[in-house]
């Protein structure tokens, strides 16, 4: 079994070095490879979401196939850079089979990683994709619908449920009231928090 992370593991790139060889839990079995993260490790605004698909898992990095080059236009819709403005990531850092939801168990086993990546990247704002990232990061179960828009605490950061960039391409009306025009308007809300940190406090 990997060893815990100890408190020398000081650089994310100490991190995505004892990730390769990560065997915490069953997915390492079936994974190609690890997906720790992509984008800019001095971002102000950390997104999460639930786990690699085929081509994070070809690749090596996380949000590459569809849904993640939405996940660019929509930041790009607010003037959010992916590589410039977000450090992304996701709850497990394995592909799960079949692109299946990852276990409870599978999400704690993971956790100590993404726990040592919001303390090395120190993010004041968190976007948590989906409900499971929701689930993993919150501990809070329910309806994504219902969750999101709600910005939570956590540790001194706040945290905004979104929709999953995967359901919004199973989702795609821009209506007014349809999820993709209210993930709009969450990445609205973001952007402005994102503004207000920058602003001098007088
Ligand atoms: S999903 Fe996370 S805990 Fe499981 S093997 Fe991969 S890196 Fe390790």
């Amino acid at each position: 079994m990997t060893p815990p992370i100890t408190p020398s593991m000081t650089s994310l790139e100490d991190l995505a070095a004892a990730c390769a060889g990560c065997d915490r839990c069953g997915l390492a079995a079936g994974r190609n490879r690890v997906v720790v993260s992509r984008g800019n490790p001095s971002a102000r605004l950390m997104l999460i979401g639930e786990g690699p698909g085929q081509q994070e898992d070809e690749t090596g990095r996380p949000f590459v196939g569809r849904a993640g080059q939405l996940l660019d236009r929509i930041l790009a819709s607010v003037d959010l850079d992916s590589d410039r403005d977000v450090y992304i990531c996701n709850m497990v850092k394995c592909r799960p089979p079949e692109n299946r939801r990852p276990t409870p168990a599978e999400m704690a086993a993971c956790r100590p990683w993404l726990d040592a990546q919001i303390a090395l990247v120190d993010p004041p704002l968190i976007v948590l994709a989906g409900a499971t990232a929701v689930e993993g990061v919150l501990g809070i179960r329910g309806g994504i619908s219902r969750l999101r828009g709600q910005w939570q605490p956590l540790d001194g950061r706040w945290c905004l449920p979104v929709f999953h960039p995967s359901y919004l391409l199973r989702n795609p009306s821009r209506q007014e009231g349809s999820p993709k025009w209210l993930t709009w308007q969450d990445m609205q809300d973001v952007k402005r928090r994102l503004q207000q940190l920058e602003e001098p406090t007088p």
